[in-house]
């Protein structure tokens, strides 16, 4: 059984979601973004509303989800619905007599608020109720964790094949798709996001797109990918060099790898996101080469490939035991090209486990 149709997990995560609302005095929360709705339902379509309360917990969805609603979502009262969503929801309220209501602001267009209020003239104080879904996404429970780590593997397994079609010759673009398919095919939801190889000069651009640039001999390449499994993502990079590298570059792979593994053992629980980001950055302003690293230390992963925290200057946020982060310094030289490495990493209560189980020593390919 998947572990995200486990009743209880989602269970778990609504009732933490109602001793949240009771904490914020919050008598209602609609959910609109459809990533929280999985997270608290198991529904996994592209539309739907939700309204959770201390003993209401409706979920409306169009014709087209109405089966598939009612089979993967949990503790929820699948509502069908064939006009404007919202608007069904805005007329329950309304008709509950309920006096206030949170919505999700970082989601919710002007438009849609519009349409939610049209229903409730002045009845409902719709309130704005910033990002509590995300906070309890925050920390991931031992089911999403599951999903991660086996999202990490597949990810690692597939760069160690494809790597062995690496050589001077082949497209970026050729190896991406090879990337692409080989996720699917050992059972991935796709790519997590864009596959990025970038090669030569262009492996300077820390986000690259795959091109139809042939690789060559004596130069880096960036692999950027992640399967998303199960709903759940997982980001890994590792740079290679094709040949004998100079003294140069040894030493710039050298530079990253220390601050990548620096980083890394900086992570903990209780640590501020800052601090891992300063680790990093510190272990390269020590080679000369905090100029080159251009972009954050890393970023949350989960459902989506870009959550919170923030591993970056200045977030004060801490971490806490069962955060999943990605841990990436790089250095790009214009011309040269660039480095980086990366790990999707759990935070635990005394330290760490990298998720992405790829070696980072066999860089050369000769
Ligand atoms: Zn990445
Ligand atoms: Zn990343």
């Amino acid at each position: 059984m998947h572990p995200l149709s486990r009743p209880h997990s989602l269970e778990r995560r609504q009732e933490r979601l109602r001793q949240l609302l009771e904490r914020r005095k919050l008598p209602l929360l609609l959910v609109s973004n459809p990533v929280n709705i999985f997270y608290l339902t198991g529904f996994r379509g592209s539309a739907g509303v939700a309204i959770l309360g201390p003993s209401e917990a409706l979920l409306w969805v169009d014709p087209r989800y109405t089966q598939q609603a009612r089979e993967q979502a949990r503790g929820v009262e699948v509502v069908e619905e064939r006009g404007s969503l919202l608007k069904a929801a805005g007329r329950w309220l309304g008709k509950r007599g309920v006096k206030k209501a949170g919505y999700e602001d970082g989601h919710l267009t002007c438009a849609g608020l519009r349409e939610l209020a049209g229903q409730t003239p002045g009845t409902v104080r719709l309130t704005p109720a910033g990002e509590l879904v995300e906070e309890l996404r925050y920390v991931k429970d031992p089911e999403e964790i599951e999903c991660i780590r086996n999202a990490g593997r597949l990810t690692a397994a597939v760069l160690a094949e494809v790597i062995k079609q690496v050589r001077p010759g082949v497209r970026e673009c050729d190896l991406a798709a090879e990337i692409d398919y080989r996720l699917r095919r050992r059972g991935a939801d796709g790519a997590a996001f864009e596959t990025i190889v970038a090669s030569g000069p262009r492996a300077a651009w820390p986000h690259a797109r795959a091109s139809a640039k042939l690789l060559k001999k004596s130069e880096l390449v960036i692999f950027d990918l992640g399967a998303i499994l199960r709903g759940y993502a997982a980001d890994m990079t590792r740079t290679f060099y094709l040949g004998n590298p100079s003294r140069r570059v040894r030493s710039l792979y050298s530079a990253v790898l220390e601050a990548q593994q620096r980083a890394v053992r900086s992570l903990g629980a209780g640590k501020r996101a800052r601090d891992v980001d300063a680790a990093a950055r510190r272990a390269l302003a020590a080679r000369g080469l905090d100029g080159c690293f251009t972009h954050s230390t890393g970023h949350g992963v989960g459902l989506e490939i870009h959550e919170k925290p923030r591993l970056a200057r200045g977030e004060r946020q801490r971490l806490e035991a069962g955060c999943v982060v990605t841990v990436e310094p790089g250095v790009y030289l214009e011309g040269l090209g660039g480095i980086r490495i990366e790990d999707t990493v759990l935070v635990r209560r005394g330290g760490r486990e990298i998720l992405t189980p790829a070696p980072k020593d066999d860089w050369i390919i000769m």
